[in-house]
């Protein structure tokens, strides 16, 4: 049953620095061969793979799945359907759960569940604060005991410098990664979108790229004070790009990841579809959008209001840049399921975030790939080679022996993304309606081609 031969396909593994037409044969859970005309043992299906990619297993470090505590938004079945419809093998939760994951008994939950109700692996990480409220710090040790991967307050910010030095110092005692939501609190205040010309024009509240790169400066002096691995969660800022760039230059362990809307979108889409695709929407894509209509939405859409916000075109173009070179060696999407009731309000009500597994392969080769910014192998290590690395996980690659998760997708496939398409429990998504280029074809979990129909019926 955990077996499969997928034939034909053009295969891409970072870790091997293999790209080539040819077979992988997957056997008993495990990458047993890669090569030219492999033949099936008897009993193990074959996938047609010919005119697709096929790449180690996508992981996506950066997925809220609001189990416990918020499943009207989404559970660990929904969340990893959706997960398996874009294409990801893995994905890392985050710990902003009521409870939070700040104890060992909330980790054994999760993970004992993702087992049974997960349709792909789940890998859990752990609060830096207790309750995530930047007052005391969780049991590190503990947590990490219990299997968490990495500590995060994500959602949140630890303000209190002497207290992420701790945190610093706990994790690296434990071979932790801790990972960081750049956001300083004092500078933010209230926010509610990017601090520019946008925000005065329609009478919002700012959230200064200061905010965030004042946290990232922050994050690096801590690096080398501790000699912890510090990575920054989903960066928005054209500030934040440059320190980590000059950072890691002197060999500091500091990384960052970036979404797909922060490197599609621009503050500009908060004033309406008519503004945007005027102004910073007008080159976006260089695929045909004849076919479909462009996309439409209002003045103050709530499903372009997320944290950090939408920043201006500048901010995007360094997002961009910072991606083409290295600076930012991780892609993830910050999946944010939230209930249409808590999104139908004001602007200033509406809760921070989107959902994004489903989107996030096409929009980055569309951004990246389609428009000659990254090769394609290096767009694939981006979501399955460094997150791994960065995480000490055993994926990321399909060498003989590794884990059969494989990412099937055809990076040509024009398609319209539309809300009955979605298994997530939510749908609160700035991306129905877009024409988009890129779409996975067959998502294999531990040899098994991963089904999504049965649990669209409970995402209902
Ligand atoms: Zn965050």
């Amino acid at each position: 049953m955990n077996s499969l031969l997928l034939t034909g396909g053009r295969v891409v593994d970072p870790a091997s620095h293999f790209d080539s037409i040819a077979d992988v044969l997957l056997l008993d859970g495990k990458v047993s061969a890669v090569g030219k005309n492999l033949a099936a043992p008897a009993g193990v299906e074959t996938f047609d793979a010919r005119g697709k990619v096929v790449a180690p297993g996508l992981i996506d470090l950066h997925v809220h799945l609001r189990e416990p505590g918020q499943t009207a938004k989404e559970t660990i079945a929904t969340g990893t359907a959706a997960a398996a419809r874009g294409g990801f093998t893995s994905i890392v939760c985050m710990p902003n759960t009521a409870p939070a994951i700040d104890n060992a008994g909330t980790v054994a939950l999760i993970r004992e569940r993702a087992k049974i109700e997960g349709a792909v692996n789940v890998f859990v990480t752990g609060a830096i604060s207790k309750g995530l409220d930047g007052e005391e710090l969780s049991p590190i040790g503990g947590l990490k005991k219990a299997g968490v991967i990495a500590i995060t307050d994500d959602g949140h910010c630890v303000q209190n410098n002497d207290l992420m030095r701790r945190a610093c110092e706990y994790a690296k005692m434990f071979g932790l990664p801790v990972m960081d939501h750049c956001q300083d609190y004092s500078l933010v205040t209230d926010g509610v979108m990017h601090e520019g010309y946008w925000n005065v024009a329609l009478g919002l509240r700012g959230w200064p790229a200061a905010g965030e790169e004042m946290i990232v400066a922050r994050n690096i002096l801590l690096a080398e004070l501790t000699g912890a691995r510090i990575h920054c969660q989903h960066l928005s800022a054209a500030g934040s790009v440059d320190r980590i760039r000059e950072a890691r230059k002197r060999g500091v362990l500091i990384s960052g990841e970036a979404c797909p809307h922060h490197f599609t979108l621009t503050d500009a889409a908060v004033a309406g579809s008519e503004k945007f695709w005027a102004e910073d929407g007008r080159q976006l894509f260089r695929i045909p959008r004849s076919a479909a209509p462009a996309p439409s939405w209002p003045a103050y859409d709530t499903h372009f209001k997320m944290n950090p916000p939408l920043r201006s075109a500048a901010d995007r173009e360094a997002i961009l840049a910072g991606l083409a070179d290295g600076t930012i060696e991780i892609l993830a999407s910050d999946h944010a399921p939230h209930c249409d009731y808590e999104k139908e309000v004001e602007f200033d009500y509406a809760p921070f975030g989107i959902t994004g597994l489903e989107t996030e392969l096409a929009l980055s080769l569309m951004q990246l790939v389609h428009s000659k910014r990254l090769s394609l192998t290096d767009l694939i290590a981006k979501y399955t080679l460094n997150p791994a690395r960065l995480l000490n996980l055993n994926k990321g690659t399909l060498g003989v022996g590794a884990d059969a998760d494989v990412t099937v997708f055809d990076p040509d496939q024009e398609w319209v993304f539309q809300r009955e398409d979605s298994a997530s429990k939510s749908r609160n998504t700035p991306f129905f309606g877009w024409q988009l280029k890129g779409r996975a074809v067959a998502t294999v979990v531990a040899g098994q081609i991963v089904r999504t129909e049965r649990r669209d019926l409970m995402a209902v």
